[in-house]
């Protein structure tokens, strides 16, 4: 039961329909008997910063998860932007202190990591190929790095955004050795998806026909649960990892950072 002294959380984004967010955090605070209530926040580009300002001035607001397409914008607002999310420039969490400082963390390539970990899958010293460098695959590339993958091959539609991610990446982490190279994934450990291309059903975001056996494939779409690139890898017998984890595995991360339940 929601009451007078119910913390408030929240999930901000443009459009909101789609996020689980809610449900997940709701869950949680049932389970574990935890007084506060997680609500989605629909702001537009327009009033995304009069909004953050509202949020800030609640005294009841704990914090808030940030996603598209206010991740950017949301780094620029905040009071202090602390570890991966100074490295990306992106926030995707934003813990509320008692004085109303805003601190915003980026959770989404721990997640990403935690949940091939979850998964058994080792991490350290592999051979990468990564397609976007968009959100996601920013996100994705430095928490690879740092969990200590021997190289990323980075690919893009938009070839100079991945010169940029492979530049940040490789200034951050110098033992990683990252570039730029074409779309194909034939000859590394892991082939990861990390664009946009799979949200509409029979996308495929690349090639697995000739990937060899043992190649690990792993996506960051969310919807459909398992893409075309999911379900080719999976056809193939290739060991593969949906979206959902990425996001699964960062709930323990976000609670921290927020500090619910401590
Ligand atoms: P974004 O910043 O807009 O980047 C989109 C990426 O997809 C860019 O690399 C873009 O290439 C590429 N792309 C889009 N359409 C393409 C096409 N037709 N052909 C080739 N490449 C194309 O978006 P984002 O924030 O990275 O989000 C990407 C996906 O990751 C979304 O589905 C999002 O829901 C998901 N995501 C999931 C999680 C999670 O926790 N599971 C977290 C974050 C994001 P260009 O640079 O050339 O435009």
């Amino acid at each position: 039961m929601i009451t007078g002294k119910t913390r408030l959380y929240g999930i901000i984004g443009h459009p909101i329909g789609h996020v689980r967010v809610p449900m997940t955090f709701n869950e949680r605070f049932a389970r574990d008997g935890i007084d506060a209530v997680s609500l989605p926040f629909d702001a537009r580009p327009e009033h995304f910063t009069a909004a953050i300002r509202g949020l800030q001035a609640l005294d009841n607001l704990g914090g808030f998860v940030v996603t598209a397409p206010h991740k950017q914008a949301m780094a620029a607002l905040c009071d202090e932007v602390v570890g991966e999310a100074r490295l990306v420039g992106a926030v995707n969490t934003v813990r509320r202190e008692a004085s109303g400082r805003l601190v915003g963390e980026l959770f989404d390539g721990s997640g990403f990591v935690r949940g091939l970990q979850a998964q058994h899958h080792e991490v350290a010293g592999k051979r990468v190929f990564l397609n976007g460098a968009g959100g996601a695959g920013n996100a994705v590339a430095f928490a690879l790095a740092r969990a200590g993958v021997a190289s990323i091959v980075i690919h893009n539609r938009t070839a100079s955004r991945a010169e940029d991610l492979a530049r940040r990446v490789a200034a951050a982490y110098p033992r990683c050795a990252v570039h730029t190279g074409p779309k194909d994934p034939r000859g590394f450990d892991i082939a990861a998806n990390a664009t946009s291309v799979g949200l509409a059903e029979g996308e495929l975001s690349f090639d697995v026909s000739e990937l060899r056996p043992g190649t690990l494939v792993t996506e960051v779409i969310m919807k459909p649960e398992k893409t075309a690139l999911i379900l080719a890898a999976e056809a193939r017998g290739l060991p593969a990892q949906q979206g959902r984890y990425m996001l699964d595995c960062q709930m323990d991360l976000i609670f921290d950072f927020m500090g619910i339940g401590a």
